[in-house]
């Protein structure tokens, strides 16, 4: 298959932080289309898989899953996309098309597996994986491209494309609404979304964080109480409170403080993906009945429906933007809880190395 050598940044291995590096994508086939990236938001995500937390990565690791682009060129039988759209890319590039959760608009649990956008094997180019938006272009089958609706902001978008549709999709899976109690742990890119999309959903929501400068403004995001997790007297009052609650936290914690506080049959989601296990007692979830869940991102159909939920509600990440050349630096602030709420890289700054 024919490939274009671009730019983009990575890294070779676990312990070396990202730098420049080539990488080749393949030249439009007739159903892709061809995307100069404008803008990529910076997942927890693309950390855990740069230093491997989650099982070995292939290197070198082009991350980057919260793409936001025009589009540079279509293949002949294109029909959804034409030459000047923008568009977006999020954590899938391609799956199966053939099992029942392909044909049910679920790609992400697809059963031979989807294909990620960045860290899986290449279908398209055998020995290769796949490389995410960290870079100049992005080579991508029309199945999988997004529509970014026309009144929004490009870069305080981008980050809908994963943050958005991982806190959505279980929200609306969840049947989250007017008359439901509804938590939200760890305020970073996912729980501030969390916090946006459940009260635009109707919920009442109660953000926990164990930030204290995030304590006093995140009610301007949308939560209608705020908790210091760590303070036990705070938690308390809300023990048997909750009908819902989506966990985004990035890294350990007690998840059984927070079982706690849902009501008999209540369910608490998981989003945050943890290097280690997080232990549940028993009677965490035996008394009251309780649910333990988790859940990947969404399908195709959801995000766009995500985006265009977002669109009509005028919903769209807080975002602190940066250069490539400083992406080493935001993954350290990232590991701190250090953003406010999402890093987005402003694209044209790797054309400047
Ligand atoms: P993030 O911006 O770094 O936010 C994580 C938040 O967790 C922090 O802001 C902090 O919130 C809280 N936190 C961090 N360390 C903590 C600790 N030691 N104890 C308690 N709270 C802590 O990360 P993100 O991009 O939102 O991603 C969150 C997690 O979701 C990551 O593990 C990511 O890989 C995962 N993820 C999963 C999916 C999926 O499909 N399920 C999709 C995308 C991302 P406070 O400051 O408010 O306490
Ligand atoms: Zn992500
Ligand atoms: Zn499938």
């Amino acid at each position: 298959m024919e490939t274009t050598n671009i730019k983009a940044y990575g890294n070779q291995s676990a312990e070396a932080p990202l730098k420049n590096l080539n990488i080749d994508r393949r030249k439009p086939t007739p159903h892709d289309v061809e995307i100069e990236i404008l803008f990529c938001g910076v997942c927890h995500s693309d950390l855990h898989t740069a230093r491997s937390e989650w099982g070995p990565t292939i290197y070198p690791c082009v991350p980057g899953h919260e793409i936001v682009g025009k589009v540079k060129s279509v293949g002949t039988h294109v029909s959804k996309f034409k030459v000047g759209d923008t568009v977006g890319i999020g954590c899938i590039v391609d799956s199966c098309r053939e099992c029942q959760y392909c044909k049910d608009d679920l790609e992400q649990y697809c059963e031979p597996g989807m294909t990620g956008t960045y860290n899986s094997p290449d279908k398209n180019l055998p020995g290769n994986p796949t490389f995410g938006g960290y870079s100049e272009r992005i080579v991508v089958d029309e199945n999988y491209v997004l529509r970014i609706p026309d009144n929004m902001d490009l870069a305080s978008a981008a980050p809908l494309l994963c943050a958005g549709i991982t806190t959505y999709s279980p929200l609306h899976h969840w049947q989250v609404g007017p008359g439901k109690k509804v938590g939200i742990v760890g305020i970073g890119g996912l729980g501030h979304m969390g916090i946006k999309i459940a009260k635009a959903m109707g919920a009442h929501v109660v953000a926990f964080t164990t930030s204290e400068s995030k304590f006093a403004e995140a009610k301007r995001l949308g939560a209608d109480e705020v908790v210091l997790s760590k303070d036990e007297e705070q938690m308390a009052a809300y023990r048997g409170k909750l009908h819902f609650i989506l966990d985004a936290v990035s890294a350990q914690h007690d998840v059984n403080a927070y079982l706690a506080l849902l009501r008999v049959d209540g369910s608490l989601a998981l989003v945050g993906a943890p290097e280690h296990p997080l232990p549940i007692s028993a009677f965490s979830v035996i008394v009251g009945r309780k649910s333990f869940a988790g859940s990947a991102i969404g399908g195709i159909k959801e995000t766009q429906e995500m985006l265009d939920f977002c669109a009509e509600h005028n919903l769209a990440a807080d975002i602190e933007m940066i250069d490539i050349q400083s992406i080493n630096e935001a993954y350290e602030r990232l590991l701190k809880g250090d953003v406010k709420y999402r890093f987005v890289i402003d694209m044209k700054s790797l054309k400047s190395n």
